[in-house]
């Protein structure tokens, strides 16, 4: 299985661990030190080797940083881990900090004079990106501190047991899937390099460097790009950060047709010459660690900050990726309704979120082995929650908070998978046995701006936060809404959280043709229950509209899975939207039903696909 479980921690190793790393402060010179979770690729996912907030702390959530002092040790988490911390970590150690709010360098500014002045803050520089070191050294400035960039991280002196480093096998993504030739990407990019006057780029973000050489890897759970970076110069040559472990043969002759293979090890040594050499080189201040932009600057270099110039590239999916996407959708969509059929036979009270977490990957599994495109991985761990715990946007079930799907529940699942020719994320919310009427209306409110993103068509130049309300209008109207983004970016069998595209407030990034991504409106009601469904979709040209002046863009839909017709009140939907929804239900089942041989769950898609109104 590739989702496990986690029971409550045992909190007591908080103390001695925390003891440790004080013990080593005086010999570094410093009064504090912050142990972000984040590793030295900073991803969304790290290596067990990189897993130092959950060594030092007991607390596992996916983002978070501690802040020991010589007497106070803070744990900053965002609102969906305040509860997490709590039974994760040692109360009589640690204490809660916000992260979103008052993270460490607020915080630090806002402690009395007294407490803080003069204090000398440590950092490791593999470990926190450019901008964040920005707002630490300002705030250390401001009390009359100072901020200690260290050259030995003394987490890593004290952690005795602390696991070797990923050396898992790299693989080649084929062309077929990729859509484009590796070498092409990197002329590409070397011309951006040189149209901005720089000697080279530094790429530092491994899905990047994995898109552009059309690698993949398993060095991470859920993301399959391998641990690497790379450099590209305007010229055109290329080198790869690569252990060389983690390549067989063929791999090893593929990459070195591209590239200059070298360790990553050998990489400041690099830097150091390319900036040596009067070099100008271009660094993505938010994704690269302040590690190597000192060293191209220590070298007499100049940092260029610009972006990741693979970002928007891989964003935009070419044909190949965009097909490969739809079939890896089709094969999931199958395995979706075969868990869901599962589902429906289980009594209320009979299955818990666990065992729904389970039968999802199994049908995943077995499907993937007889459409022989294999299940490599989930693309997160799954959401499962039932009743109350559907509002807990993030929830993560532990064998703690495992609870049974009773008659009454919505229970809300969303999950999502890895095949070598796409990335899925799908969430549904379903009912078990009879449910109130209000709850009905809610999930209508919710599909109605699903479907409102769905059925949009746009004129080039719309960005994702003109999009953002058409998903939240109809529960505006409820006087309802729900406090989170409504669409990420989705990586082509990469991240499942991929940017720069997003539908969102913030979202500045304008839609272009080929941008994946997820579409999920929610409703959560904190104590009872709580509502997402989501679909990928990627933007697509529009057809001509008769009478209109202008190009205009649409979406295409990626997800094929019955939406929950128990849950619908069809007369709160207009014509428009009832037809949207038939429409779908009728491609759902045309595009499925081939897929699916056992005939009591084909004559399930059939019910569950049949026309509402
Ligand atoms: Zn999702
Ligand atoms: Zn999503």
């Amino acid at each position: 299985m590739f989702q496990s479980f986690e029971t409550k921690s045992a909190p007591q190793f908080g103390r001695s661990r925390v003891e440790a790393l004080r013990a080593q402060f005086d010999d570094l010179g410093i009064d504090a030190f912050l142990v972000p979770r984040a590793d030295e690729y900073q991803g969304e996912y790290v290596p067990a080797s990189a897993e130092r907030l959950a060594w030092l702390t007991g607390f596992t959530g996916s983002a978070g940083v501690v802040l020991v002092t010589r007497r106070e040790a803070i744990v900053f988490v965002d609102g969906r881990y305040t509860t997490q911390l709590k039974e994760q970590v040692d109360g009589t150690v640690f204490s809660g900090g916000d992260l979103v709010n008052e993270p460490p360098y607020l915080w630090l500014t806002h402690q009395d004079g007294g407490s803080v002045k003069g204090l000398r803050l440590g950092i490791d520089p593999w470990l926190h990106a450019g901008a964040d070191v920005r707002r630490l050294g300002k705030a250390m400035e401001e009390i009359g501190g100072s901020l200690v960039i260290l050259a030995v991280n003394p987490l890593d002196l004290v952690w005795s047991d602390r696991p070797a480093e990923p050396i898992e096998p790299v693989t080649i993504q084929k062309l077929e899937f990729a859509g484009q030739d590796a070498r092409e990407k990197i002329r590409k990019i070397a011309a951006t390099v040189s149209d901005r006057g720089a000697a080279a780029v530094l790429v530092t973000d491994p899905s990047s460097v994995a898109w552009i050489f059309n690698i993949r890897g398993n060095d991470v759970p859920h993301t399959p790009h391998p641990l690497s970076r790379a450099i590209i110069s305007a010229a055109g040559t290329a080198e790869i950060f690569l252990q060389a472990a983690k390549l067989g043969a063929e791999q090893s002759a593929y990459l070195t047709q591209l590239a200059t293979l070298m360790e990553p090890s050998e990489l400041l040594g690099r830097l150091s010459v390319l900036a040596g050499e009067g070099g100008r080189i271009l660094v993505d201040p938010d994704l690269a660690p302040l590690a190597l932009t000192r060293a191209i600057e220590a070298a007499g270099g100049v940092v260029v900050e610009a972006i990741d110039p693979a970002r928007l590239a891989r964003a935009c999916k070419n044909t190949a990726e965009l097909e490969g996407s739809a079939r890896a959708h089709l094969q999931d969509g199958a395995a979706m309704v075969e868990f869901l059929f599962w589902l429906d036979q289980q009594a209320p009270g009979s299955v818990t979120e666990i065992d729904a977490v389970q039968a999802l990957e199994k049908t995943r599994s077995s499907i993937g082995q007889s459409m022989q495109n294999p299940l490599k991985d989930i693309s997160f761990d799954t959401i499962s929650g039932a009743g109350e715990h559907g509002a807990v946007i993030h929830y993560r079930v532990t064998t703690e908070t495992n609870r049974k799907l009773e008659a009454g529940d919505l229970f809300l699942i969303d999950s999502g998978a890895q095949y070598v020719n796409g990335t899925t994320d799908i969430t549904r919310t379903v009912a078990v046995g009879a449910v109130a009427d209000d709850r009905k209306r809610f999930f209508t409110l919710v599909l109605k701006g699903m479907i409102g993103i769905s059925a949009a068509r746009f004129p080039k130049g719309t960005r994702g936060c003109d999009l953002d309300p058409l998903a939240r209008i109809a529960l505006w109207k409820a006087g309802a809404d729900y406090a989170h983004g409504t669409g990420h970016g989705v990586g082509s069998y990469l991240s499942v959280h991929e940017g720069p595209q997003r539908i969102a407030r913030l979202s500045t990034q304008e839609l272009l043709a080929g941008m994946i991504l997820s579409n999920e409106p929610g409703y959560y009601r904190p104590g009872a229950f709580g509502i997402r469904i989501e679909n990928l979709i990627y933007v697509t040209p529009a057809a001509a509209i008769e009478g209109g002046d202008l190009p205009m863009l649409a979406f295409e839909t990626l997800t094929w899975c019955p939406i929950d017709r128990r849950l619908v009140v069809a007369d709160l939907l207009s014509a428009e939207e009832l037809d949207w929804l038939n429409g779908y239900h009728a491609q759902v089942r045309e595009k499925l039903l081939p897929l699916i041989d056992t005939p009591a769950v084909r004559d399930w898609l059939v019910a569950a696909t049949e026309t509402i109104g």
